[in-house]
């Protein structure tokens, strides 16, 4: 473990905790990924990393050496911000060089280090060229190309495409994961967008209220979310509330289930999640299926999907259809659930 930090809590003001006993280790070569709503405290958390903030309480350790009262410049952290501060009147490479010149590097080094840097973001063309005639994902390619330069032993990342247009920053999350692995910087990657901490994260860290709630990889964290909130967060539509009446059975607004898994004990309340692809919806009932009357309230299209919105017994529920339906708004609708894909929060 190459970055680990013991239960850091830092709070503002007496009313504001921003960060409360987290605990995290992260792997040399990992791609961590904060994510979390605005004011979850994921900014603070990188700044206690980088110790632009120091703790409450708490400690930081890294390289197996205990860092917390250790000023910023002297943890050799590399950082990327939304607005990465370029110097605009300056070229590419110069923009690339600025930090080696404050390590007081040699000339000749400086040179090569830069050239190598701009091979690596692909910009070896416009080295010349001003930063303010690149366009912006160009300059955010200078900007990283100009965090990795000093070879930083931790990258840390806040929101560094939060400013760029969505088809830009599809682009840029396959950029960014290929080169933080080319390169092998251990990353800690601020986001508040799912998409992209899915993209580029080894391992994803959701926040709430300056906890953590889960850490998993991508895959593990969409296929079991842990918590009603990471679920939401998620964007899963679909949590339903629910009491064990008996083991591993429990009693919903919308019927009983069989969930083998929720063997508390009973009257324990619970949270199902049904996922948006986990029913059929018919014309009428299909023989041999467990599935019941719903309402269609909306549909919303979307692209390679369209969103149904059912009510089923005064319940609100979404799934989505591959292709766009023929349903009319109030119409009624068969509703069969695939029971074995509900899942225990
Ligand atoms: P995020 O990066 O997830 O949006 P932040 O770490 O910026 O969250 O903020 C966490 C909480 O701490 C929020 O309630 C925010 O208002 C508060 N906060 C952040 N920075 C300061 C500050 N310098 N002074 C006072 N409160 C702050």
């Amino acid at each position: 473990m190459l970055l680990e930090l013991k239960s850091l809590s830092k709070r503002y003001a007496p009313a504001t905790t921003a960060v409360a006993g987290v605990s995290l280790a992260i792997d040399a070569g990992e791609i961590v990924c904060l994510l979390g709503p605005s004011g979850c405290g994921k900014t603070t958390l990188l700044r206690l990393i980088a110790g632009l903030e120091q703790p409450d309480s708490g400690t930081v350790w890294f390289a197996g050496r205990q860092v917390t009262a250790v000023p910023p410049h002297q943890r050799e952290f590399g950082m990327m911000f939304q607005d990465f501060a370029l110097f605009p009147h300056k070229n590419v490479a110069a923009n690339v060089a600025f930090g080696l010149q404050m390590h007081g590097w040699e000339r000749p080094r400086i040179a090569a280090r830069v050239a190598e840097m701009l091979a690596l973001v692909e910009l070896e063309e416009l080295a010349q060229r001003d930063i303010a005639q690149l366009s912006g994902g160009e300059q955010q390619r200078v900007a990283l190309a100009r965090a990795l330069a000093p070879g930083p032993r931790l990258l840390m990342l806040d929101e560094p495409l939060g400013a760029l247009d969505r088809a830009l920053r599809e682009r840029l999350m396959l950029d960014l994961r290929r080169i933080l692995q080319q390169v092998g910087v251990t990353a800690v990657y601020v986001t508040h967008d799912q998409m992209e901490a899915f993209a580029i994260a080894d391992r994803v860290v959701v926040m709430n209220g300056g906890r953590i709630e889960q850490v998993a990889v991508p895959q593990a964290l969409y296929a079991r979310p842990a918590t009603p909130f990471v679920a939401r967060f998620l964007g899963f539509h679909n949590l339903l509330q629910g009491v064990v009446v008996e083991l591993g059975l429990v009693e919903t607004a919308v019927g009983r289930f069989t969930i083998p898994e929720a063997n508390a004990p009973k009257g324990t309340a619970v949270t199902l999640l049904i996922p948006p692809d986990a029913a059929q919806i018919t014309n009428y009932p299909l023989p041999g299926t467990h599935c019941q009357p719903a309402i269609v309230t909306a549909l919303s299209f979307r692209g390679r999907y369209t969103q149904v919105w059912l009510r089923l017994n005064g319940v609100p529920l979404m799934f989505e259809q591959p292709t766009y339906p023929s349903w009319r708004i109030g119409q009624e609708v068969w509703l069969g659930l695939q029971l074995e894909r509900i899942l225990p929060l």
